[in-house]
């Protein structure tokens, strides 16, 4: 027989009260009568949030499961304290009909350990052509359309599928660049490019390609998401299309926050990723995005290679990296602590905004909301070690960083999906008495 779960003495996200919260079924519900059987996680003071959301994840399947499976991938999701990620449809084959999209839906039910919701292709096979069946996508659970890996070249293929998709209801989401600009590129245009005589991928190729869109946005309103902004002349876009009412959204990542393009320092092929780590002024452009309010959510962009496949040389190696297993700690570590973001504005990005940008039902942690939630020691600090990734994916720029900041204990519908060695299990207790501040 099913029995509520307790979770005694969290920290609310937001107002920081102590609280008691059940869940049951999948299901927060109203705390079970003092002493009735019910399980019981002592939180001890840890902040408890609404499930981390990824907007932006490559899980690899169909096809490419030797860098990540949809398994993996979404047991590093619960690891980092996402309950829902939505992967990108660059896989082979690209999902641009709704049998695949209905594949990745069938898999994440088998094999998934957090929500997955597909993003399907705009454009058949994403060459950037033939428009998708978006109303057909949108049925079989597509809850967004990109090109993401390529960016879909022709405004006017643009512009007709931003009038399409405003008729299904889906954002588009832009993967930024053109490839006139970036031709040949492999990292950002600067100093630390021509030091290494690595070609270089000015910001321009990202900007103009976001200012196209915003443009398409008025003209089709249609509604567009600009995918992992790194640079300073395409945050100047956003803010520009927000201030004109465009119907405009725009994520970044943790990476463009937290490190330039000095990281490739002696061809680090664990710094190479597209769009390129920028320059000290467009980290600074990002953090102040953000702070302003600009960015609308944040995103990993978490892209698992093989090892042997970054071991080439830098111009060889394919770009990404992964992040869902460090996006926390590296928010935490160097928006919060520096005191850039609150502990409530930085979730917040991670959490109801996702959520609010793709339309999925939000966690507002009251009785009756999918038991969707992340329980948080903002304080915990970890030394980054890729080997303990769940991942497939190795590759991070950021092994062997301090951090500060762990999800302890991940729910999604109702299960626990993470939990740290360093928290007690759930235990078998008589409920205790409601705390002040219960969920209602
Ligand atoms: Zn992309």
């Amino acid at each position: 027989m099913s029995q509520p779960t307790v979770i005694r003495g969290a920290r609310h996200w937001r107002t920081g009260e102590c609280f008691d919260l059940a869940f049951e079924g999948g299901r927060i519900t109203a705390p079970p009568a003092a002493g009735a059987p019910a399980r019981v996680l002592e939180a001890r003071g840890l902040v408890l949030a609404p499930g981390l959301v990824d907007l932006h994840v490559h899980l690899r399947e169909p096809g490419q499961s030797s860098r990540e499976t949809v398994a993996t991938g979404t047991a590093a999701a619960a690891a980092g304290g996402f309950t829902a990620v939505a992967c990108m449809p660059n896989t082979s084959p690209v999902v641009d009909n709704p049998a695949w999209v209905e594949w990745v839906l069938h898999r994440a039910r088998e094999q998934g350990r957090c929500r997955v919701h597909p993003i399907a292709a705009v454009t058949v096979g994403q060459r950037g052509e033939q428009l998708t069946e978006f109303l057909a996508l949108k049925e079989a659970g597509a809850v967004a359309l990109s090109d993401d890996g390529h960016p879909i070249l022709s405004a006017a293929v643009m512009r007709r599928a931003l009038e399409y998709a405003r008729h299904a209801g889906l954002p588009i989401v832009g993967h930024e660049e053109d490839l006139a600009l970036s031709a040949g590129g492999h990292m950002n245009e600067g100093p630390t490019a021509t030091r290494l005589a690595i070609r270089g991928i000015p910001g321009a190729a990202e900007s103009v390609m976001a200012r196209r869109d915003c443009e398409l946005a008025e003209l089709t309103g249609g509604r567009v998401h600009l995918a992992h902004l790194s640079c300073a002349a395409s945050l100047a876009a956003l803010r520009d299309a927000r201030r004109r009412g465009l119907p405009v959204t725009g994520e970044t990542c943790p990476h463009y926050w937290t490190l330039t393009d000095e990281a490739v320092g002696r061809y680090d092929t664990r710094a190479k990723m597209n769009p390129p780590l920028r320059s000290e002024r467009d980290r600074l452009a990002v953090i102040e995005a953000i702070v302003d309010g600009t960015i609308d959510c944040f995103a990993t962009d978490h892209a698992p290679h093989l090892y042997e496949e970054k071991r080439q040389p830098f111009d060889q190696a394919p770009f990404g990296i992964v992040g869902l297993e460090t996006a926390l700690a590296l928010t935490l570590t160097f928006l919060v602590r520096p005191g850039h973001l609150t502990l409530e504005g930085a979730l917040e990005r991670w959490t109801d905004a996702p959520r609010r940008v793709f339309g999925l039902p939000p966690v507002r942690l009251a009785a009756g909301d999918p038991a969707d939630l992340v329980l948080i020691d903002p304080d915990a600090e970890w030394t980054v070690d890729p080997e303990r990734f769940h991942s497939r994916g190795r590759n991070t720029p950021f092994a062997g960083w301090p951090l500060h900041g762990r999800a302890m204990a991940t729910v999604c519908d109702g299960e626990f999906t993470h939990l740290d060695e360093r928290l007690a299990p759930p235990a078998e207790a008589p409920a205790p008495r409601a705390a002040l501040g219960a969920a209602s």
